[in-house]
């Protein structure tokens, strides 16, 4: 066999597509009991439950917009998201309607007066700490209402023991704009995430509930090449310790109602929620089913046997990844890619543009 690829996430799926359709024999195998790695959906009461967290997919990217449509429609979902406080409701990003909002200002002008007075103060000497960062970027009030309990749930300290770095910028837009990202492109896949990955992997043998490491002379034995996309450290046996990741904890409930929040992401600012947002999965696809399934998401410090969410880029963290990257292998035999093989926050265009730069360099 030419190609070996662990893992069959979004990276390993579009370059054993390419491969394949390229003339090259390929199989993947896939530790989890399901394909998709990261991005693959439940189904619930005939919902799509995003399995791994809220995937919406966004670039500005016309061919990875372009490349993944060729395989499933996208539909129209725009991502803006709400946010709870104090018992009221606030559009996110921060904009005119959230200004209208919080002191019932209509004018762009008299939004920019409020924050040029509350953060004036705050910007004539570096931040200290994340409060000060955030106050000299935004405000005290969005500050207090709309960033001061989420981020301490977030991280689990008080914003003033957390570094000013954390928040580089505050997007602040003085439009009535509530689109959250900027990107041209934006939508879910028509039919959910699975349907991009069936369409990837159509024809493609990937055998589940196989861990590479459980044999790994005789995988590396069976194909030219591998391709790994599963935690860099862990190819290396940890010889140089583990590499730190955050974690998020789900709990998800199906509700006997056709529509519980009127929205699929809304952010649960107070403290006295534990969880910091609750997803309502059928309205990334305007789904009109009869009951609908929510999801608490809880931020948590990573414990043995816990997901890999997101990577912790920290000083320690980057040195350490460096070493592993420095080990010497054979390019001829092992290929690395993916956010676990790299130790790097991909969103999934990015993670196809990268896949997709491993094809062209491959197969040059
Ligand atoms: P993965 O999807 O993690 O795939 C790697 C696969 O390798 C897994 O299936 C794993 O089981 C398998 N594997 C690992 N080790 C082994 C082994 N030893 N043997 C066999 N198989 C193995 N991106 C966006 O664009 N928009 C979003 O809204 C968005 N939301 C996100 C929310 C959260 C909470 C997180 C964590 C990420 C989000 N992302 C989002 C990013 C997106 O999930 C990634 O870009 C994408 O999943 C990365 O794909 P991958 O193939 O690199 O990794």
């Amino acid at each position: 066999m030419d190609y070996l690829v662990v893992g069959s996430g979004l990276f390993g799926s579009v370059f054993a597509h390419e491969a394949r359709k390229r003339g090259k024999t390929v199989k993947i195998i896939e530790k989890r009991d399901h394909r998709g790695g990261n991005v693959y959906c439940d189904n619930i009461e005939n919902i799509n439950v995003h399995k791994y967290g809220a995937h919406i997919f966004h670039t500005n990217d016309k061919i990875i917009w372009d490349y993944v449509n060729q395989f499933v429609e996208f539909n129209r979902f725009t991502n803006s998201p709400i946010a709870l406080s104090k018992n009221k409701l606030y559009n996110l990003p921060f904009n005119m309607n959230t200004f209208n909002q919080l002191w019932g200002v209509v004018k762009p002008e008299e939004a920019k007066k409020i924050i040029e007075q509350q953060s004036a103060a705050f910007r004539e000497s570096e931040p200290e700490n994340l409060e000060e960062q955030a106050i000299s970027l935004v405000g005290k009030d969005i500050f207090e209402c709309l960033i001061k309990e989420y981020t301490e749930k977030q991280w689990g300290r008080e914003c003033k023991d957390l570094p000013a770095f954390i928040i580089k910028r505050l997007p602040v837009r003085y439009t009535f704009d509530n689109n959250y990202f900027k990107d041209k492109f934006q939508g879910i896949p028509v039919g959910g995430y699975n349907r991009l990955i069936d369409a990837l992997l159509e024809g493609i043998d990937v055998e589940l509930n196989v861990d590479y490491f459980s044999n790994k002379e005789y995988y590396d034995s069976r194909a030219d090449k591998v391709l790994y996309t599963g935690p860099i450290d862990r190819f290396f046996n940890y010889c140089f310790g583990k590499l730190d990741y955050r974690s998020l904890r789900f709990e998800n409930e199906i509700i006997d109602t056709d529509n519980f929040q009127g929205n699929a992401v809304v952010n649960y600012i107070d403290k006295e929620f534990d969880f910091t947002r609750i997803i309502e999965h059928k309205h990334f696809e305007f789904g009109e089913q009869e009951k609908t399934v929510i999801t608490r998401e809880y931020p948590k410090e990573y414990e043995e046997g816990d997901e890999y969410y997101y990577p912790v880029n920290d000083n320690k963290n980057n040195r350490l990844f460096s070493k592993y990257k420095n080990i010497p292998i054979d390019p001829g035999k092992y290929i690395f890619g993916g956010r676990l093989a790299e130790y790097k926050y991909y969103d999934m265009h990015q993670v196809i543009a990268s896949a997709l730069k491993l094809v062209s360099d491959e197969f040059s």
